[in-house]
């Protein structure tokens, strides 16, 4: 018997050696599911004999994915390199490149992310004339979304009602600028991967063929997309074994559906069933806790989770005064245990949106603690790296029009967006891309057919482009990666550009040098895989390897990690749960799950921490306790004083952040002068260019404004100093 069996318990051990063409394994958190998965293919491949090429395993994480990998490793030597492990949408674009002569676009097609996608609907709405403020680009983004994963094109969307009318439009012209690309989006890698294997049988047979065993973990997050894909996949040897609990199904908004465990077992009436019920993660008060959540949710299995672990401290409850001091409890709580001696990385705090990262994020720099945000946006969603992005993306795929249209004019080269819609036009007129006609104007000057079309400002300009680009490509076909990278910097003097000799500028430059880093890390494997990388680095992605710093991510981030000591903020009604959750009981169910997500990522130690009042665009308001808390026995409970007031934190020492005046809030009752800004207004600065202004606060005779800028991210400036102009 392999080593690593032994050490399994008796269920455990069944799912990893079973015999069953299908097993489904459902149990709670923390009962070893993902260690099961693992150590089955070890087994299938070292007990069963079973090739490592015909196993394909299926994370919902890229983290995930390598931290099994890595695991992997240990067990099964090299043979793990001929392993298909990835998430969905890695395995996904892998199927699309080698299949591509079976599909509408080229196997170089670009993945385009969340912003692309906002900026390709915000085109579409303008060219159809339509009001962006009526009809939300984020909203008509969530319904071709849905749609995809319902496996619908444009012409399968209802158009019952007018809006619905308005989504239908923008989802055509927004599939025809995907093609005409080169591109796809999220959805579409799954969408286009279902449709390949049902309309080309002889490829669904190759795939079915060489994966004699599919293995899937977090089940209960698949969509119906991905249920049809796994579905082809195992076509032939129909050997899944897949893992997951239902209670912990939190992606419905991403069209997830855990009725997909019902199905499986109707599909496969054969299948075995599996369930897991000791918990080797967490200590008992920890189990108790979340089980008293979860057991609110109707229609679910009740399982019963026990640990050997004991009982461990109570779970934590602090209520704070108001947001900033939430967050300077839970950076304080932090300071303590890290000085009587434990582990920065120990811990994590959680948190239901994104924006409450901000006040933690000042608290932690104020008390110059390393932190570790989790999320895309901290590298990715920088404007110099996504320019350098956009400029190997049009490289790599000239007809990349989301690309091309963010960097034609970087540095400002007098390409403004009247020339771009001209060109645009013209392409279109003449049925080709715009691209095509910056090519030939590139190549061929005057003598282009195109020349004579612009004013002779713009063709040169365009020209001028145009040749760049092509130097670029050719250039590309025959140099390594880092090589093309520096070329296109130095031929558009990028570092001149966006370095200024401030210390901002300084640090633009430095995220562009750690883009070439990485860039050089893909020296080999080249620029398709780089860039297919960098695309599907998601949110959930960027959890440091390194652990040596309190990490901060939101609830649907956590999902499957552990951490020590969990903190979960902004316990009140409307943050969790959400606000939108309040009206349906199918929202506030998955709320719920959520935070039993949140709470059973806990080792040892639970915090929970809410705040009486909260900051809202200037004004306070006040709030009430999330109804979750009230789930949770009072004898499991540690109330820890309510520090008013009580701030002792190193004073700020952070260059990044302006000194804000960070008032210990009781409570302002006086009626503030008028303000002079707004939220939602756009600014400019005269040394960061433009912003959006997040919240404004009248502190004593002044006006403090909180602006998101786009070159440097979030500031918050004294009104009187900052002078920013009103756009
Ligand atoms: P989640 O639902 O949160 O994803 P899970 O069911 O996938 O949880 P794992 O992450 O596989 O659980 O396991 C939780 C922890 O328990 C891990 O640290 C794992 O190494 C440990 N563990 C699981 N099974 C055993 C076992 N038989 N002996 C010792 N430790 C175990
Ligand atoms: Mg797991």
């Amino acid at each position: 018997m392999m080593d690593a069996l032994k050490n399994l318990n008796p269920q455990q051990h069944e799912a990893v050696t079973s015999s069953a063409r299908q097993l489904l394994v459902l149990a709670g958190p923390g009962s070893g599911k993902t260690r099961v998965l693992t150590q089955r293919i070890a087994f299938l491949v070292n007990e069963n004999k079973v090739s490592p090429h015909s196993i394909l395993a299926v994370t919902f994480t890229n983290k995930a994915a390598r931290e099994m990998r890595t695991r992997l490793e240990r067990m099964l030597g090299k043979g793990v390199n001929a392993l298909w492990l990835g998430t969905f949408h890695a395995i996904c674009a892998r199927i699309l490149r080698s299949e591509a002569d079976a599909l509408p676009f080229d196997n170089n097609f670009v993945i385009m992310d969340a912003d692309d996608q906002q900026s390709i609907i915000k085109r579409v709405l303008k060219d159809l004339n339509i009001d962006d403020k009526l009809y939300r680009p984020a909203s008509i983004h969530n319904v071709i979304s849905n749609a995809k994963n319902a496996m619908q094109g444009p012409d399968q969307v209802k158009s019952r009602t007018y809006r619905e009318e308005i989504s239908k439009r923008v989802y055509e012209q927004y599939e025809k600028i995907l093609r005409s690309s080169n591109a796809v989006d999220f959805d579409d890698l799954l969408m286009w991967s279902v449709r390949l294997f049902e309309e080309n049988p002889q490829i669904r047979e190759k795939y079915g063929q060489r994966f004699e065993h599919v293995l899937v973990d977090e089940f209960q997050d698949t969509n119906q997309a991905q249920y049809e894909l796994l579905k082809h996949l195992s076509s032939v040897h129909h050997c899944l074994f897949v893992v997951g609990d239902e209670d912990q199904s939190i992606y419905r908004w991403r069209g997830a559906d855990y009725r997909n465990v019902l199905r499986f077992q109707s599909d496969y009436p054969k299948s075995e069933k599996i369930l897991l019920e000791r918990n080797y993660r967490s200590t008992q008060n920890v189990l108790d806790a979340a089980q008293a959540v979860i057991n609110q949710n109707k229609s679910r299995t009740p399982k019963n989770l026990y640990s050997k672990r004991g009982e461990g401290p109570l779970i934590s409850l602090y209520d704070a005064v108001d947001d900033h001091a939430e967050a300077a409890y839970v950076v304080d709580d932090i300071v303590d245990r890290i000085a009587s001696g434990q582990e920065g990385g120990e811990f994590a705090i959680m948190y239901r949106t994104n924006a409450q990262s901000r006040l933690l994020e000042e608290a932690f720099l104020r008390a110059n603690i390393p932190y570790r945000l989790v999320g895309a946006q901290r590298f990715y969603g920088r404007r110099e790296v996504k320019d350098i992005i956009s400029f190997l993306r049009l490289v790599h795929n000239t007809y990349d029009s989301v690309s091309l249209a963010r960097v034609i004019n970087v540095p400002p080269r007098g390409v403004g967006s009247k020339t771009l819609l001209d060109l645009d036009q013209i392409a279109q007129n003449n049925n080709l891309t715009s691209s095509d006609v910056l090519l030939s104007l590139g190549e061929l000057g005057q003598k282009s057919p195109f020349w004579d079309t612009f004013s002779s400002r713009s063709a040169s300009m365009l020209a001028h482009f145009g040749s760049l680009l092509m130097n670029w490509r050719e250039f590309g076909q025959s140099n390594p990666l880092p090589d093309l990278f520096d070329r296109i910097l130095a031929d558009i003097g990028y570092k001149a550009y966006i370095d200024d000799g401030t210390e901002m500028g300084d640090g633009r430059w430095e995220n562009v040098l750690e883009l070439r880093r990485l860039a050089y890390e893909y020296e080999e494997r080249g620029i398709t895989e780089f860039l297919e990388n960098i695309a599907l680095v998601s949110d959930q992605d960027t959890v440091p390897e390194e652990n040596d710093a309190p990490t901060l991510l939101t609830l649907h981030a956590a999902k499957g990690l552990e951490f020590s000591h969990v903190y979960i903020v902004g316990l009140d009604e409307g943050l969790l749960p959400h606000s939108r959750s309040l009206e349906d009981p199918e929202e506030m169910a998955e709320e719920r799950r959520l935070f039993y997500v949140g709470i059973t990522r806990a080792k040892n130690h639970l915090t929970l921490v809410r705040a009486g009042q909260r900051s809202n665009y200037g004004r306070f308001e006040y709030t009430m306790e999330s109804r979750f808390i009230d789930d949770i026995p009072e004898e499991l409970i540690k109330r820890e004083g309510v520090r008013l007031g009580v701030q002792r934190l190193t004073p700020l020492s952070h260059p990044r952040w302006e000194p804000s005046s960070y008032e210990r809030s009781t409570p302002k009752k006086e009626t503030p002068k008028e303000s002079r800004y707004q939220a939602g207004m756009r600014v400019t600065h005269s040394t960061w260019g433009s912003g959006l202004v997040v919240e404004t606060r009248i502190l004593g005779n002044d006006e403090t404004v909180t602006v998101m800028f786009e070159s440097v991210g979030l500031k918050r400036l004294a009104a009187s100093v900052a002078r920013l102009e009103i756009v």
